[in-house]
């Protein structure tokens, strides 16, 4: 930070998946029950496991994120139960650790890092933790927050929004459109004063058609609250076929964060976010140096402490190779040009 290296201003946030040291005949499948014998037998990667296991405390899962995100692993692992059975496209499926990147743009140098199971939605959720803990540990927290579509899941963009005031520069998770030229979600207008969609010149969408004793939020398990259209009103709609053909009515589901995930939408449409999807180049080359330099592809060591260990090692060397170019005048155009 002295060196200028680290300006705090905005951090880019990735994941990529390490083997683990655990051979894919070790596993099982997860419905099968498992003895883990005696807790004075067992190895560091199984204790730390059932520990974790008692304090779990289940990622919930969101609409507007990927529906596998959550979903149980096929396969357990007797060697490193904590690694997470993943398949890579195109090939066989192994058990891994993801190693989690929170890097400052200014220099590319690492400012945190994380190990978790190779799992899409803990990966999310790491970002919380690095972004947290550089905060309390730095006294660094970026104006914005660049990542690809994992990270704009509605509950994280809402935490980035209302909670961090971070500028998400993360495209919005969203699998709302329809492909079978019926109206899709976006053709409706939202109107936050009325709380209700409306189809252009049409009719309301409403969460409640009559006034209740007792308003309700109306929220969902999924932090969702549902807008319907009134079957009366389709019922003699010109655009029902369009709309709802096999429905007596339309639904259309909203984000709690919806005003976060629009704040995203307009970053999207703007040229500093160009410019920050071209600087998320500097996580992945990151991980391709990684992989590729430091032949980092597959743990040596089991649990997810000694993931930890070995990730942080590694970002710990990368931190000083960059830092070494840095400091040289070289380094420093080099960097300028990058950006
Ligand atoms: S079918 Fe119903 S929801 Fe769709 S445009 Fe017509 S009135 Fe509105």
């Amino acid at each position: 930070m002295a060196e200028g290296l680290v300006k705090g201003e905005g951090f880019a946030i990735d994941a990529s998946i390490i083997k683990a040291d655990a051979s894919p005949a070790r596993g099982v499948p997860v419905t099968e029950p498992i003895d883990w014998g005696r807790a004075d037998g067992q190895s560091r990667a199984v204790r730390e496991y059932l520990e974790a296991l008692e304090q779990a405390n289940p990622v919930a899962a969101d609409t507007f994120e990927p529906a596998s995100s959550s979903a149980p692993p096929k396969k357990i692992s007797l060697t490193d139960p904590a690694a997470r059975w993943t398949a890579a496209p195109g090939g066989p499926a192994f058990f891994a650790y993801s190693t989690n990147y929170l890097i400052d743009l200014q220099a590319g140098i690492i400012v945190d890092v994380e190990a978790t199971p190779a799992n899409r939605s803990q990966e999310v959720e790491s970002t919380r933790t690095m972004i947290d803990r550089v905060e309390h540990q730095r006294g660094l927290k970026p104006r914005r927050l660049v990542g690809d579509t994992a990270y704009g899941t509605a509950a994280l963009l809402g935490w980035m929004v209302e909670e961090k005031q971070i500028e998400p520069h993360v495209s919005v998770w969203d699998k709302t459109e329809r492909k079978d030229n019926t109206f899709s979600r976006s053709e409706f207008i939202w109107d936050e004063e009325a709380n209700e969609y409306r189809f252009p010149a049409g009719n309301a969408l409403r969460s409640d058609w009559r006034p209740l004793k007792n308003p309700r939020t109306h929220i969902t398990k999924a932090n969702t609250i549902v807008y319907r259209s009134s079957e009366k009103n389709c019922n003699r709609c010109s655009m029902k076929n369009q709309c709802c053909p096999n429905m007596s009515f339309r639904k259309i589901t909203r984000s709690i964060h919806e005003a976060a995930r629009d704040e995203a939408r307009r970053i999207a449409a703007t040229s500093e976010y160009k410019q920050s999807r071209r600087q998320r180049k500097k996580v992945e080359m990151l991980f391709a140096h990684l992989k590729r330099i430091l032949k980092l592809d597959r743990l040596r060591l089991r649990s997810p402490s000694g993931a930890h260990d070995e990730f942080l090692m590694a970002a710990t060397a990368q931190n000083l190779r960059r830092m070494a170019k840095w400091l040289t005048a070289e380094g420093k155009q080099a960097n300028q040009a990058a950006t």
